[in-house]
């Protein structure tokens, strides 16, 4: 049997199995397939074992897979694709990024939510957006400071072409996964803290392929998981 469609299944299941603990619907959790470097092949592939959802972090790279992707599905016919982008996005990029993803994860300043509300309205298309939190000191990581968040959601709220859904972080790498707890908590207090001065907003996209499952139990809705599924061999007890 192939083993894409063994991670796939082992990866549902541990889905499944943390919304069980954490007592929630495992219905809630929305996984992201990260598909960066993975050939277009590949994604046929987990799309036939049920995969919708596709994670790419570089625009470039997503342009020429998207189409390559979309040519060969004439003949699969796959129906609800999407595609998110999940990795920093520079300025002269969001024109196209517009045009090929559904939901933009890593929304990390208001002068980028400014441009990509621009180029929104030229589409004619309300884009959905996370907001990229900071939640790491490594400078690696990218995103808006927690002080800066309420004000941040206010200005982008005026922004009439985006539509901002919830928060997304990356938290640093973490040996033991129950390290990173402390994060994936502070961005589920950070949501709740929003929603209480009126932001509408439910989407917590947090955890990765060696953490995911901590994140769902502090709340994650989305997760964006790559390696798990693409290049290892899923773990057999779980
Ligand atoms: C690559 C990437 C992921 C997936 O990481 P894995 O460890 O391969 O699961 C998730 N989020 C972002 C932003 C990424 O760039």
């Amino acid at each position: 049997m192939s083993t894409l469609f063994e991670n796939i299944k082992a990866i549902n299941r541990r889905i499944c199995k943390s919304a069980m603990i954490a007592e929630r619907d495992p219905s809630e959790v929305k996984l992201v397939a990260v598909s960066k470097t993975v050939p277009v092949q590949r994604l046929i592939e987990s799309a036939n074992y049920g995969i919708r959802t596709f994670g790419e972090s570089r625009v470039q790279e997503a342009l020429s897979k998207i189409a390559e992707f979309e040519s060969l599905n004439t003949e699969h016919g796959f129906s609800n694709i999407s595609w998110h982008m999940i990795g920093t996005l520079q300025k002269n990029k969001v024109k196209t990024a517009v045009a090929l993803f559904d939901l933009i994860h890593s929304v990390d300043s208001v002068a980028l939510a400014y441009e990509i509300d621009k180029h929104a309205l030229k589409a004619g298309k309300v884009q959905r957006i996370l907001l990229q939190v900071k939640l790491s000191p490594e400078d690696t990581k990218h995103g808006i400071a927690k002080q800066e968040l309420l004000e941040t959601l206010a200005k982008i709220s005026e922004m009439k072409n985006l539509k901002c859904e919830g928060l997304m972080t990356l938290a640093p790498y973490c040996e033991n996964p129950e390290d990173c707890r402390g994060y994936f908590r502070e961005l589920k207090d950070l949501l709740k803290k929003a929603k209480e001065h009126g932001f509408d907003l439910k989407e917590l996209s947090m955890g990765m392929s060696h953490d995911f499952e901590v994140a769902i139990e502090e709340g994650a809705t989305i997760v964006r998981i790559g390696t798990a599924l693409f290049n290892a061999r899923g773990d057999p007890t779980a």
